[in-house]
């Protein structure tokens, strides 16, 4: 009792960037081929032509939120006819929930467009319309802006030498200074932040944080990298270790000579020869998506002009896919006989519009399987074709009769669209 704990040692020299004369190169050489070969892209044009400061913090806030867990070329067009419909944090404010699901259906992860909308709202509210400066206040103050965003928007439209990490970064990070331990630990990912705040060029910022993703996104990819292009391989200790090989005389707990790096890969998975750059980065393994089964019947009827129309429901406003439209669901136990899932089916189908509905009624259709980020979904689709009208219970949820192309501009999920 009473003896401090120790302080944790530094870090290994080998997982740092403690030469300022590298650090200066590394900048330099980055910068000059993200100069040469970076992408056309409408948000980059726009951080650099538009020079209103607000408009432009938004333009990039915007494009970082649709670009988070969605690859470039599906955000382009998203992106531009969002600006189109709202250039401005003013006119985001004033648009309705439903307008923004329309337009995000099809993007995914649909808070992200839900928040967007109510950070904006704030904005104009409370902070008179201008937007927070620095990375701190932009975590600080708007809501659904983490650290990464609050980095990205300080440094790219208003010049804060403040670094990022994202996935790119992190990859190319592991790989420049041979960091093997689990990327996703708090640890590892601390250490990155710290990196990139030193590396971070001071005055180009902006196009610092983004070259070291762009360089992730097209060159230190995933599977193969493209180390004889990459304008830091001098620099990067993974490739030379793929060359030149590494003798450890037992394995890479020894590699930085302490015993017990918390930057080398586990003693339990050393560097494995065949894997080469691509050793680097390491995941602890991600757990399963969680399978779930869900009922769903795409109820018809003839419109008034003689058109089929389908009848889709409002889901809740939270949770998943929350406030989106789609035909009426029914998650179902896991181990139900096909005949008892129609049963289920039959009699919610009843309660939800006041009138019987037989099981053998409904037509079995086809099962769709979709992937979200956590849950293996299988949709079991029946089809009930309807004479007269039906209206479901108002006090459930909003519903309303859709042609098809009525359907295909609602706001409904791509889940949905499969069905
Ligand atoms: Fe990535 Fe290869 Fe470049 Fe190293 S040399 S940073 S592994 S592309």
């Amino acid at each position: 009792a009473g003896v401090p704990a120790a302080a944790p040692a530094p870090p290994p020299a080998r997982h740092l960037f403690s030469d300022p004369a590298e650090v200066e190169a590394l900048r330099a050489n980055l910068l000059s081929w993200y100069d040469r070969c970076k992408r056309d892209l409408p948000w980059r044009t726009l951080a650099a032509t538009e020079p209103d400061a607000n408009r432009r913090g938004y333009a990039v806030w915007v494009s970082e939120i649709m670009l988070q867990q969605t690859q470039v070329a599906t955000v382009i067009d998203y992106y531009n006819r969002w600006m189109q419909k709202w250039p401005t944090l003013q006119a985001l404010a004033q648009a309705s929930l439903e307008e923004v699901n329309e337009l995000w259906a099809g993007l995914g992860y649909y808070s992200r467009g839900k928040r967007l909308q109510e950070a904006a709202r704030k904005v104009v509210s409370e902070l008179a319309g201008r937007m927070p400066r620095t990375a701190e206040d932009l975590q600080k103050l708007l809501p659904g802006v983490g650290r990464y965003t609050a980095g990205a928007i300080a440094s790219i439209s208003y010049g804060q030498a403040t670094g990022v990490v994202d996935g790119n970064v992190i990859r190319v990070l592991c790989r420049l200074r041979c960091i093997g331990a689990d990327s996703s630990s708090l640890a590892v990912v601390d250490r990155l932040w710290d990196m990139t705040n030193v590396l971070v060029d001071r005055s180009r910022p902006g196009d610092f944080n983004q070259a070291l993703m762009e360089l992730g996104a097209t060159v230190c990819v995933p599977k193969a990298p493209l180390c004889k292009e990459c304008p830091v391989k001098q620099h990067c200790q993974a490739r030379c270790r793929k060359l030149f090989g590494n003798p450890p005389p037992v394995p890479d707990v020894e590699d930085c000579g302490v015993g017990d790096c918390p930057l080398c890969p586990p003693a339990t998975e050393p560097w494995d020869s065949n894997l080469g750059v691509t050793n680097f980065p390491r995941k602890a393994a991600k757990k399963p998506p969680r399978a779930m089964r869900t009922a769903t019947c795409v109820l018809e009827r003839r419109g008034c002009h003689g058109a089929p129309e389908y009848l889709i429901v409002q889901r809740p406003s939270s949770g998943l896919l929350a406030g989106l439209w789609e035909f009426p669901s029914l998650p179902l136990a896991q181990d139900l006989q096909e005949k008892k899932e129609r049963e289920v089916l039959a009699d919610q189908l009843q309660a939800w519009m006041g009138q019987p509905v037989a099981a053998k009624g409904l037509r079995f259709i086809g099962e769709v399987i979709h992937i979200f980020s956590h849950i293996h979904q299988t949709y079991v689709v029946y089809s009930l074709p309807l004479d007269g009208n039906v209206t479901l219970d108002p006090a459930l949820s909003p519903s309303r009769w859709v042609t098809e192309d009525e359907f295909r501009v609602s706001a409904v999920s791509t889940a949905m669209k499969k069905v």
